[in-house]
């Protein structure tokens, strides 16, 4: 039977191990949040550095030309080309898939077209990335990949040209190398949405549980977009304890306890969560302090053997944590370098094309012009005509208002002076013609009436027209009818069609140049057609190539650069498929409303 003293004795030992304990681990807690505030840091930098290396891709994309012409001008060629690009991309930058989606949300091209699993016809429109990327440039969304029940994140951004909307470049990223990563570490780590629901972890069931319960409209908004499959969005199998830290029993049945941190991660409302396991780190700790206690008590033997073995796995453990933490920041170090090589290289391929581009549109520019001139000059001789005739006849008309008047006749005096009028505004309108028609301008899109822009090009033409003696047909009603262009480059190819068709039936008995119009809801075709020799096969193979030319002075630029001009308006200029003799081109614009 113990003595009051002895027990007396036993209970201060007692008290003093357990403060002991307290404070020991009290200290190993705070030491072990402030290493899991750097691993969860760490942790995000990676995660960061991931994605942005990935979101510069959308951004380049969606000005690639390539992409544009897909969207804009599909063909089997075009979409196959970007198919084949994407593909390429998609190894190089390890992004999941990258694909083009139309307008209307369907798939034309992706980086897994070769696959039995390919996007290619798949229809995305109902996809929250794809609706908000169309309607306001840029989207970025976490989901479940409908076709490969994949989780990752879609980063979408808008395709436009000359504000046309033409549809969405989607790159989605998966995570599975990086949770792999973190999976190696003793702690846990999950990022939740900022609705709290799990998108990435290093414990694969706590996908899609949800830190806190969801209300049913988040629920069903979750279920329409299809975003997370059919997952329950069940909670996460954590739970708080009221010395602040927290327990799991979900993959650690026997309810282990952990020190919780957080830190906003690379997106949007994503927060990066960290447990760092409390067991056995701060119990070791605990234990050995009470030991400490009672080697104080004489228990020394013991105490000196304990002491050593806890200052070896002490050392050891924190030789880990070091090296866990170096191998953090070499990966850190690693991506983040490799990022701002790639950054570096886009950069540089950004600004390389804008470079280009800025040379290629001057040089547009110019050869726009030269082309213009060169028009002119063909048409020069028939326009001096077209001035000389009205200026002669006012000589005359003015002769003959000298003479009235000597005779004292006022009345028929009058009458040739207001025909003199008349024929001075002719020449105006022709000289002003000219004027406006050899002016520079720029190829800037703006709602264009299709009547004027087809008699400011008749009236440089009639003379051609006329000493030809070809015969103009005009079909359609185009009042009120207007198009997306620019007025000055509108008739220039328009001149250029009219040119080649008089050229082309100089030859013929009964020379006939037919000007259509027609008009769908979105579209406005304007048809050339002559009744001369029409295209050769071989003709039409060299057809908008340049420098390919059958006459003795030509150029062979008018077509190529007429076609620029209308492309740079978003239409096109085609031959059409002959049917009877001569030859039809077409220009097809956008309706402007
Ligand atoms: P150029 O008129 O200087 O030859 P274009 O680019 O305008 O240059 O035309 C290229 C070629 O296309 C012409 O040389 C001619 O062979 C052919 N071509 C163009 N329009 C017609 C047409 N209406 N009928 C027959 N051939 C045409």
């Amino acid at each position: 039977m113990p003595t009051p003293g002895t027990k007396t004795g036993n209970g201060l030992i007692d008290g003093g191990m357990w403060t002991a304990g307290d404070l020991a681990s009290g200290r190993a807690r705070s030491e072990l949040r402030a290493q899991a505030n750097v691993a969860a840091a760490l942790h995000a930098a990676v995660l960061r550095s991931e994605l942005e290396k990935h979101r510069s891709l959308p951004f380049v994309l969606a000005e690639d030309p390539d992409v544009k012409t897909a969207l804009a001008r599909p063909t089997a060629a075009s979409l196959r080309a970007v198919d084949e690009k994407l593909e390429q991309l998609s190894q190089q930058t390890r992004a999941a898939d990258i694909y083009l989606i139309d307008a209307q949300g369907l798939t034309r091209a992706s980086s897994n077209w070769r696959l039995p699993s390919s996007f290619v016809g798949s229809n995305y429109g109902f996809r929250p990335y794809f609706r908000d990327a169309l309607a306001n440039g840029a989207a970025e969304f976490f989901a479940l990949g409908t076709v490969s029940r994949r989780p990752g994140l879609y980063l979408a951004r808008r395709v436009s040209s000359a504000g046309r909307k033409l549809g969405v470049v989607v790159v989605k990223v998966e995570f599975d190398a990086l949770e792999a990563e973190w999976a190696k570490s003793d702690d846990l780590s999950y990022v939740t949405d900022s609705q709290g629901v799990v998108l990435l972890s290093s414990v694969p069931d706590w996908r899609f549980q949800v830190a806190g319960p969801l209300p049913d409209a988040a629920k069903a908004r979750i279920r329409d977009a299809q975003q997370f499959g059919d997952a329950p969005l069940t909670p996460l199998p954590i739970r708080a304890r009221s010395d602040g830290q927290v327990t799991t029993n979900g993959p650690d049945a026997d309810a282990r306890r952990f020190i919780a941190v957080q830190t906003p991660a690379a997106a949007q409302g994503w927060t990066l969560r960290l447990l760092t396991p409390t067991e056995p780190v701060v119990g070791t700790a605990a234990t050995a302090a009470r030991a400490v206690t009672l080697i104080a008590s004489g228990l020394v033997a013991l105490g000196i053997g304990f002491l050593v073995r806890r200052r070896e796995a002490e050392d050891r453990r924190a030789a880990e944590r070091e090296a866990r933490r170096q191998e953090l920041e070499r990966m850190v170090e690693a991506r983040t370098g490799e990022l701002r090589t790639t950054n570096d290289r886009l950069l540089v391929e950004v600004e390389e094309r804008r470079r280009a581009e800025a040379t290629l549109h001057t040089l547009q520019d110019q050869l726009v012009q030269a082309n213009k001139l060169a028009v002119l000059g063909q048409i020069a001789a028939g326009v001096a005509h077209e001035i000389n005739q009205p200026v002669a006849a006012i000589r005359t008309y003015a002769d003959n208002a000298v003479v009235m008047l000597d005779r004292d006749e006022p009345q028929p005096a009058r009458k040739n002076l207001a025909v003199i009028a008349a024929l001075t505004e002719r020449i105006g309108a022709i000289t002003g013609e000219l004027r406006a028609f050899s002016r520079r301008t720029t190829g800037k899109a703006s709602p264009v009436g299709v009547e004027q822009a087809i008699a400011g090009a008749l009236l440089l033409m009639s003379p051609a027209l006329r000493t030809r003696h070809v015969k103009l047909k005009r079909t359609g009603d185009m009042r009120e009818l207007r198009v997306l262009g620019e007025p000055i480059r509108l008739e220039q190819v328009l001149v250029n069609l009219l040119q080649n068709a008089v050229e082309a039936v100089a030859d013929h008995p009964s020379p006939i140049v037919e000007l259509s119009v027609e008009a769908t809801r979105r579209e406005v075709r304007i048809r050339v057609r002559d009744n001369g020799p029409g295209l050769s096969p071989k003709a039409r193979a060299g057809l908008f190539k340049p420098f390919n030319s059958t006459k003795a002075a030509g150029m062979g630029l008018g077509l190529v650069i007429s076609r620029d001009i209308v492309r740079e308006f978003d239409g096109q200029l085609t031959a059409e498929r002959s049917v009877g003799e001569g030859a039809t081109f077409m220009v097809t614009l956008r309706r402007a409303t």
